[in-house]
């Protein structure tokens, strides 16, 4: 069965839009399901020449489908090349969204899901345990939505039906049917007949060291795959740089000079640092083996000092910095 739109309705492609029209009426009138009731083939035929009329019947989709016809790469066939297009309806899906009729399948593609986990774990590895909601398959009615499947009365299968003037005006998703083209005598108690259950999992995620934004990790959830993205919440003293791990610390004027001791935070707790005698403002000073961990090599930790000077004086503090002015160091 050919997937060519043009030669789902039997023209050629530089057809006019009067003879485009022309086509799919006759086509349209001759597998309407109306007159041939009970005939599955022609309903499919029907929904086809429907499908592919809505798009070269739109001048700014039937561009865009000549443009992706003609570049010879065709990104809905899934590699290979010159085999043509992939399923039709998938090629509407991609285009446009929605379209073609057909029912969700919530079980076939891995979905992805994005979580934010603190800094620090992100830094070091660890686990993280998250509730993950996700649409899964209905075990009551395995998708079905329910029994007793009729095809809709309203569109007579297709999942579109035309309105405005005429027969053969614009398309749109039945209302009747949803756009699937059945509906049920007996909808499923479980999900109402969508088909599709929420199911939440408790799943416990393994964050290896040095994961950033956007590490994606693979995990199950109900059975079903599920690419998790991570996003790294910011820090209020740290900052990654790779492996390197940034931050700043304040001295006064007089630790700077006369060097001091403090506890800075790291990773595995805090841990003395030296602010050697005359440290100059903005000195970087390197923690060997602090930063972050990734794939065996382990970053450092650099601390920026930054040096606070006073901006009010006392009259004692006043007296002091004007004694140092005098002696001119
Ligand atoms: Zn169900
Ligand atoms: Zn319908």
């Amino acid at each position: 069965m050919t997937k060519d739109l043009y030669e789902i309705l039997g023209v050629s492609e530089s057809v006019s839009s009067d003879d485009l029209r022309k086509a799919y009426r006759a086509l349209a009138k001759e597998n309407h399901p109306d007159a041939n009731p009970d005939d599955t083939a022609a309903e499919e035929r029907f929904k086809r020449i429907s499908d592919a009329y809505d798009i070269l019947g739109n001048p700014e989709k039937r561009e865009q489908y000549d443009l992706m016809r003609k570049g010879g790469h065709d990104p809905f066939s899934g590699g290979g090349g010159g085999e043509g297009f992939g399923d039709l309806s998938d090629i509407l899906r991609s285009m446009f969204g929605g379209g073609g009729g057909g029912g969700r399948q919530p079980g076939r593609r891995a979905s992805q899901i994005e979580i934010e986990i603190p800094f620090v774990t992100a830094a070091k590895g660890g686990t993280v345990h998250k509730l993950i909601r996700l649409p899964v398959t209905c075990s009551q009615c395995g998708g079905a939505g329910g029994s007793g499947r009729e095809t809709c009365v309203s569109c007579g299968g297709a999942g579109r039906i035309s309105s405005g003037q005429g027969f053969f005006s614009t398309m749109h998703p039945c209302a009747n049917c949803g756009g699937r083209g059945y509906t049920l005598k007996t909808k499923c108690s479980l999900c109402h007949g969508t088909g599709e259950i929420q199911s939440s999992e408790k799943v416990a995620l393994r964050i290896p060291p040095g994961a950033g934004d956007g590490t994606t990790l693979r995990v199950s959830v109900s059975g079903r795959p599920v690419h998790v993205r991570l996003r790294v919440k910011k820090d209020r003293f740290f900052k990654r740089q790779g492996r390197d791990l940034l931050c700043s610390v304040t001295v006064t004027a007089a630790q700077a000079v006369l060097g001091t001791a403090l506890m800075i935070r790291t990773l595995d707790g805090k841990v003395k640092l030296k602010i050697k005698p005359g440290t100059q403002p903005n000195t970087v000073l390197r923690m060997r083996g602090k930063g972050v961990s990734h794939n065996g090599v382990i970053g450092d930790q650099l601390v920026t000092v930054v040096v606070k000077l006073p901006v009010e004086l006392t009259d004692e503090t006043k007296s002091l910095w004007i004694k140092l002015k005098e002696t001119n160091s």
